[in-house]
């Protein structure tokens, strides 16, 4: 079932109440959700710009348990949502843009008008990081890229650089290698930080090379990306490499600028939480990357998101 806001909420002030609002549909927002729904609070989950957070932008999952052979990842996302939704949860095509904790009902502005909440589950997760290098925004949809499952088509039969030594920029140059003819990773250490069955998996494919000890000073090129600036870390050596995009995968932010002011959030912005999901505002949880730096698993984010929704749940019993 999905609430269209603009019939229920027409954007001119009007507020829609809800026991639960979700702010997030990734994993961990729809695994609450499907709880919430179950406890029959029919729960409003707010998706933001997609439906599945990185799950939705990740070619195939390998580890979620229940599915041997893996499968794609927009795939898991949509059955995550149908699952919600079987229940009675309301998925709406809409962006929370500011809130106010300091009140009850809590108060939650988004693009298409106002909600109001006895309880509110924070799963916005978190986005890529950027280099930060010059040529980086400028080439950014012109041969840089954030995704390899989104953009590796437009390099079938090129070459492509892959920044990272964790499982992001491992399984993503895998991936890449279906469409270009070479992938790079470029890594600033000479010791990869993913998985061992990723590091074997990458080592062992024949159009993936490795230059170490090595990062990206900047990106050029002219209408397209042509060539990255590389400097060895060790020796200090300046060069220049040719290719034809750069995908970069250094870790993630949280997605909490939100919550500044009114929320406890450690030095990296990532929302404090205690064993029970519960932030330091009663009534607000947090759920998956926004309140994990640590783990950041699809299994690891909806059990968050499962575990705040039944410890909202009793706290609405307990208040009647
Ligand atoms: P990550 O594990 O934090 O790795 C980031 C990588 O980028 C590291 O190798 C890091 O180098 C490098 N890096 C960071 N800042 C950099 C900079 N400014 N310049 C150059 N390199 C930089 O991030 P991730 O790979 O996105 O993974 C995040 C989490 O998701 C992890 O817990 C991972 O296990 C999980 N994940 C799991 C899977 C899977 O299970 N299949 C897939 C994807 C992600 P250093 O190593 O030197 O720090």
């Amino acid at each position: 079932m999905e609430l269209n806001v603009n019939k229920s909420n027409n954007g001119s002030g009007a507020e829609v109440h809800t026991n639960m609002l979700i702010i997030g549909a990734g994993p961990a927002g729809l695994a609450a959700g499907l709880y919430a729904a179950r406890a029959e609070l029919e729960p409003v989950i707010l998706t933001g710009m997609t439906v599945g957070g990185q799950v939705a932008i990740t070619h195939v999952i390998e580890n979620y348990p229940g599915f041997p052979e893996g499968l794609p990842g927009p795939e898991l996302g949509e059955l995550f949502k149908t699952q919600a939704e079987r229940f009675g949860a309301r998925v709406v095509y809409d962006t929370a843009t500011e809130v106010d904790f300091s009140v009850r009902p809590y108060r939650i502005k988004t693009y298409n008008g106002t909600y109001t909440a006895d309880v509110v589950i924070i799963t916005t997760g978190a986005t890529p990081r950027y280099l930060g290098v010059p040529g980086e925004e400028d080439f950014t949809g012109r041969g840089v890229s954030y995704c390899g499952t989104c953009d590796g088509f437009f390099f079938k039969g090129k070459e492509v650089v892959v920044v990272g030594g964790g499982d992001s920029a491992l399984e993503e140059g895998i991936f890449l290698t279906r469409y270009a003819d070479k992938v790079t990773v470029v890594h600033r250490r000479d010791e990869l930080r993913a998985s061992p069955i990723l590091q074997k998996r990458a080592l062992d494919n024949t159009k993936m090379n490795f230059i170490w000890d090595t990062i990206i000073d900047s990106i050029e090129g002219d209408e397209t990306v042509s060539n990255v600036k590389l400097k060895n870390k060790k020796s200090g050596e300046e060069s220049q490499y040719e290719t034809d995009g750069v995908f970069i995968f250094i870790g993630h932010t949280p997605n909490s600028q939100m919550f500044v002011d009114q929320l406890e959030m450690d030095e990296a912005g990532y929302l404090v939480v205690n064993k029970f999901m519960e932030t330091n505002v009663s009534g607000v949880y947090a759920a998956g990357e926004i309140a994990d730096p640590n783990f950041r698993q699809v299994i690891t984010s909806a059990g968050m998101g499962a575990s705040a929704a039944i410890q909202a749940i009793r706290y609405l019993q307990e208040k009647g």
